[in-house]
């Protein structure tokens, strides 16, 4: 989701659009655009590429007489980086810009598609049609009412109508803010926008439409209601975190809504939706990825490993810069799967490239979609995630595991290794993930195990089974963070070697999900204590471990296996945070690391 920028005032309206949406730009974007009401006439500018190219555009126009207008940064989710695509977007007598995903835009699209003619691909030029279609030409706030009765998923809207001299906004499920100024007005996705005007405002609530005119009224269900204006005490940098203190414990807390939203787009009506590739149709999957992306492959060909044991099907995950240049041998029969957040990765994109030349079928499990990985594959699973600022991934990382096991799943439902009534089951507990993720946010003592942490200089973790792969993403968190070296083993390997290095105090963290080898791993963690070592166990709440074995304990929710690694990994995520915090680290730009690795 990305930016939206309103203004209806006295000051010129062009300067205060393209001045609040340069505010926004740290959030990232593809494209931007402008709509403003010129002599009772909506006008429409648009550009791919940065604001720059928008301004330089702008130059060819005079606006100066504009009363009011909206404008936006596209973060695409539906449809590719396009003039077309981008927003505003104007069907008949409405012009809007929309941040969010609509679900139920096609059923939009087909009710309406004698009236209409579209020409983007996006969700956001139906909800534009579905508003002109209910507008009588008189009622604004009702023809709005009435398409969000309608409409699914989420958004946050600012609309204008022709001849009009008024601003629209109506949100769900993505943040609104209403700014009052002296005799003007503002509309903004995130504060920082419009700090530089005024510090007052009104933070709107799902689905309360205000109108902006000379005054300003909010509409709930058609009736006027009063909302209290509060005056913002932060400033521009503060607000871009939203009041946290780093991007990186916001991210972590949107896991919370990324798990509704990837169960809204990827389990529709309790199926598997049909973008879910069906991997029956292959025999070998390749998974590939860097970093967070390559741990969480991992967890696609654990359960691969685990449940579709097949003399027909085989899954594999490979690091992107050592599969680049190993020999293959493809046939139809294969999919490689590539991970990588920004859809950029270099080596990553390398062997997307390899493979396509091969002609084998690719699969792009990726943040930006508009991204080169996200063109060139074959197909694309979008990770749905938003953008991520923060260095260290921690919702990316649980868009990519989610959706691994997700492949995993549908693949076991094809084949029938599980039936109905067992998918359902599974799919009941995806459903509560976020509110799993909640509890963990909210309820665990993961500050008092950071405290126990962040003075030592190596920590090392272990754990059997999908276990050891949490480790891994552990491990690197605290790594990219901290800076604290750590390492991680199969617990079953402490003793060949790994246990030389444990003296008094050293910290080893254990992760207690895997049930059959729970007695297993205590054995080795009680190897660990004799020694002297700080035990830090993070287990499910079905197992359970002698109190006098841990220093420290964290328990999470049980849950179905397949998302169990999900809830212990965002402890451990908070864990780093925290640590980090402690250690006074540059939380959100670690040293020597970047966001997007676009080099080799
Ligand atoms: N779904 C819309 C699109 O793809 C809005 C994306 C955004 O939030 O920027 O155009």
């Amino acid at each position: 989701m990305c930016g939206i920028v309103g203004y209806k005032g006295k000051r010129k309206v062009k300067d205060v659009l393209i001045s609040g949406l340069e505010t926004l730009e740290y959030r990232g974007y593809d494209s931007s655009g402008i709509a403003v009401l010129e002599k009772n006439k909506i006008r429409v500018i648009k550009s791919v590429g940065k604001i720059e190219d928008l301004k330089k555009k702008l130059k060819m126009y005079y606006l100066d007489n504009a009363t009011c207008g909206i404008s936006h940064t596209r973060w695409a989710t539906h449809g590719e980086v396009s003039v077309e695509n981008s927003h505003p977007h104007k069907v008949g007598r409405v012009c809007l810009v929309h941040n969010g995903i609509v679900e139920n835009y096609k059923d939009i699209e087909k009710e309406l598609s004698g009236k209409y003619s579209f020409k983007s691909q996006t969700d956001s030029e139906r909800i534009c049609a579905l508003i002109d279609s209910l507008y009588n030409g008189e009622n604004e706030i009702e023809a709005i009412t009435k398409a969000i009765e309608i409409l699914k998923g989420s958004y946050a809207l600012a609309i204008m109508f022709d001849n009009k001299d008024k601003i629209y906004g109506v949100k769900k499920d993505a943040p609104l803010v209403l700014g009052i100024g002296d005799k003007e007005f503002f509309l903004a996705s995130d504060i920082s926008a419009i700090l530089s005007y005024t510090k007052e405002h009104i933070i709107l609530e799902d689905n309360e439409i205000v109108e902006i005119g000379n005054k300003f009224d909010i509409y709930f269900k058609e009736v006027i209601i009063y909302k209290k204006v509060s005056l913002a005490s932060w400033n521009i940098e503060e607000a871009q975190k939203g009041g946290y203190e780093h991007f990186m414990l916001k991210e972590i807390e949107e896991q919370e809504e990324l798990a509704k939203k990837l169960y809204s787009k990827y389990i529709e009506n309790d199926n598997f939706s049909d973008i879910v590739i069906n991997l029956s149709k292959y025999n070998r999957v390749d998974f590939v990825g860097c970093g967070s992306a390559y741990n969480a492959s991992l967890i696609g060909k654990y359960f691969a490993d685990k449940y579709c044991v097949k003399s027909d099907f085989y899954v594999n995950a490979y690091v992107a810069s050592e599969y680049r240049y190993m020999n293959h041998c493809y046939d139809p029969k294969v999919l490689v799967v590539l991970l990588s957040q920004s859809g950029e990765t270099a080596d990553t994109l390398a062997c997307l490239r390899m493979c396509n030349e091969e002609g084998v079928d690719t699969l792009a499990i990726v943040n930006t979609v508009s991204s080169t990985m996200a063109h060139e594959a074959k197909y694309v699973m979008p990770m749905l995630a938003g953008p991520e600022i923060c260095v260290a991934t921690t919702k990316g990382y649980f868009s990519q595991s989610y959706l691994c096991s997700l492949l995993i799943l549908k693949y076991m439902y094809s084949t029938r290794i599980i039936n109905k009534e067992e998918r359902d089951k599974i799919f009941e507990e995806f459903k509560k993930l976020s509110k799993y993720i909640k509890n963990i946010i909210k309820e665990t003592n993961y500050k008092e195990v950071a405290k126990a942490l962040y003075k030592s200089e190596d920590v090392y973790f272990i754990g059997r089974g999908v276990d050891i792969y949490s480790c891994y993403e552990a491990s690197l968190k605290l790594k990219e963070t901290s800076y604290i070296h750590s390492e991680c083993f199969p617990a079953g390997e402490l003793k060949h070697g790994p246990i030389a290095l444990i003296s008094k105090n050293t910290p080893l963290v254990a992760f207690l999900t895997e049930f059959s080898v729970r007695e297993k791993t205590i054995s080795n963690i009680m190897e660990a204590k004799s020694r002297g070592a700080k035990i830090i166990v993070i287990r499910k709440e079905s197992i359970t471990i002698d109190k006098t074995i841990c220093d420290y304990e964290i328990v999470i929710p049980l849950t179905s296996e397949y998302i169990q690694n999900l809830l212990a990994i965002v402890c451990f995520q908070l864990i780093s945070y925290e640590v980090a915090k402690l250690r006074k680290c540059d939380i959100d730009k670690p040293r020597n690391l970047a966001k997007s690795v676009t080099v080799e």
